[in-house]
């Protein structure tokens, strides 16, 4: 690392141990202050409720949920089911690609995060039948439920990009931050370009994603590394962005594009990747378009839109790739019956749940939160922090033989870090209308601020251990 990076880097560690005692103590405080507000005395108040309860996938959605169940029941019956020895802080990868964090700082041994008296089956689930209340798994073991709680999180379809693959991330200089390995093969590269400079391609993916600001995260942070440097006149830098619009949520967008405008990002939109060839270092993309025409119709005798949808093949030379495979719901979950059979969410599989009370729309015994959830918002783990209390307390009614009564407005969170020091802290609800949390709604959030570089850096990660996992917010 040279003086300039570990310049970047040291003015974004500064009172770093203040910071994080204050994080975790912070943290601690709004959890239970907030679970409790959430909940009212039920946050402190155990339950006799009777029923096994199955949790598939102990990741942010799962382990919270059995530390809550485990709390709140008197005498649980919990298995999870989740073949990880590890438990990932997956925001953490897009700071380990830009340098910030070092790779053992975002996991932690999964046994520490397994409550205790909750049985750990460390197997994947390959099959699940809602009608006999039985999942099994790999090794052959079946497990049967009186209550599920499916929350296995993303698949990433890395198969839907050729020429490249999990394993072979890295060649061509073509980078993802999805992949944990991926993300520590990112940082080398990326400093490798902002000091020889180069062409950067930056590309999303057009299915629905984990945090989809990470992908913007990593090329503005790569824009203004290399502008510390100052190399940043030697670099061409480009995002393919997959959808229409950069960012879907009004309040924020057009900062964002100012931002990418200022900083010289050329932003091309509709483009999907379909390949890559590493050798000759071309990313083959397609763009796709839509246009609406006035046309003649006899059936009605008048004029009807209709719309012409157009692919256009076209290849990208690249000096430094980074992108993203497309993601759906895990295919035993795809087989289940347990998915969206139309609209939207039915093509990757996300599983069918009233958007509100995250109950399954089939069958009542089962609750759906976190990546895998088929609910329209985003995939973050804050969402999933607002969405725990609303699943806790709605499982806890249907085991009473009651209704679900509680309500999530679809609060998502996604903080696009713009440069080493400040984060567009973008909060949000199912109306994409902004939804700030307290004190940030006394700022304007729609700039990018320091006050959310530094929850970001500093107080998010010891939230995530201390805090959600453990059940505390
Ligand atoms: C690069 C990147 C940046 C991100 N940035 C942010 C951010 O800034 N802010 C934010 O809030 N969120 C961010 N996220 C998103 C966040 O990490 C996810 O939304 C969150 O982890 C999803 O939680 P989950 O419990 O649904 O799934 P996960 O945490 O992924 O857990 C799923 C678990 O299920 C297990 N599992 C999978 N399949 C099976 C099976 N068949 N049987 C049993 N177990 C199974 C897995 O082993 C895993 O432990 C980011 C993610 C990435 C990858």
């Amino acid at each position: 690392m040279n003086t300039s990076e570990k310049k970047v880097l040291w003015n974004s560690n500064i009172s770093r141990r203040t910071f994080i005692k204050a994080g975790i103590a912070g943290a601690a405080t709004v959890g239970v202050i907030s679970a409790a507000g959430y909940q009212g005395y039920e946050f402190f108040k155990t339950v006799d409720v009777k029923g096994r309860i199955l949790i598939i996938g102990g990741g942010a959605a799962g382990c919270s949920m059995a530390a809550r169940l485990s709390r709140r029941i008197e005498h649980p019956d919990i298995t999870i089911v989740d073949p990880s020895d590890r438990q990932f802080y997956q925001p953490g990868f897009t700071f380990i690609a830009a340098g910030i964090f070092k790779p053992d700082e975002v996991w932690r041994p999964q046994k520490d995060y397994i409550p205790q008296g909750v049985k750990w089956v460390k197997d994947v689930v390959v099959a699940l039948d809602p009608v006999k209340q039985v999942a099994r798994t790999s090794q052959g073991e079946t497990l049967q439920y009186d209550f599920l709680v499916l929350c296995p999180g993303i698949q990433l379809n890395w198969d839907k990009v050729e020429g490249i693959s999990q394993k072979t991330l890295g060649q061509g200089n073509a980078h993802c931050i999805y992949d944990f390995e991926g993300a520590q093969k990112f940082w080398p590269a990326m400093q490798e370009l902002t000091t020889k400079g180069g062409r950067g391609v930056f590309t999303d993916t057009y299915t629905k994603h984990k945090c989809g600001g990470a992908p913007k995260k990593v090329c503005m942070l790569t824009e203004h590394m290399a502008r510390k440097k100052g190399t940043r006149d030697s670099l061409r830098l480009d995002y393919f962005c997959s959808e229409k619009a950069l960012y879907d949520v009004p309040y924020y967008t057009p900062r964002l594009l100012q931002i990418y405008d200022e900083r010289n990002i050329n932003l091309s939109l509709n483009c999907r990747v379909t390949g890559i060839d590493t050798q000759a270092k071309r990313v083959y993309m397609e763009r796709h378009t839509t246009e609406k025409q006035q046309v003649w119709d006899e059936a009605t005798g008048g004029m009807i839109e209709q719309e012409t949808k157009t692919v256009t093949p076209f290849v990208e030379d690249y000096d430094f790739l980074s992108f993203v495979p497309p993601q759906s719901a895990p295919d035993f979950v795809k087989e289940s019956g347990l998915s969206w059979t139309e609209g939207k969410l039915a093509k990757d599989g996300w599983v069918m749940v009233d958007k509100e009370t995250l109950v399954h729309l089939l069958y009542p015994n089962i609750i759906s939160l976190g990546d895998c959830a088929g609910i329209p918002t985003s995939k973050t783990s804050a969402a999933i922090r607002k969405q725990l209390p609303i699943a806790e307390a709605n499982l806890l009614e249907i085991m009473q033989g009651k209704e679900p009564s509680h309500k999530y407005n679809g609060y998502a969170c996604c903080p696009i870090v713009t440069d080493y020091g400040h984060v567009l802290l973008c909060e949000f609800d199912y109306d994409k209308r902004p939804d700030i949390t307290f004190p940030f709604s006394i700022q304007d959030m729609s700039q990018e601020r320091r006050t959310a570089w530094m929850l970001k850096r500093y107080f998010l990660k010891p939230m995530y251990f201390h805090a959600m996992l453990k059940g505390y917010m």
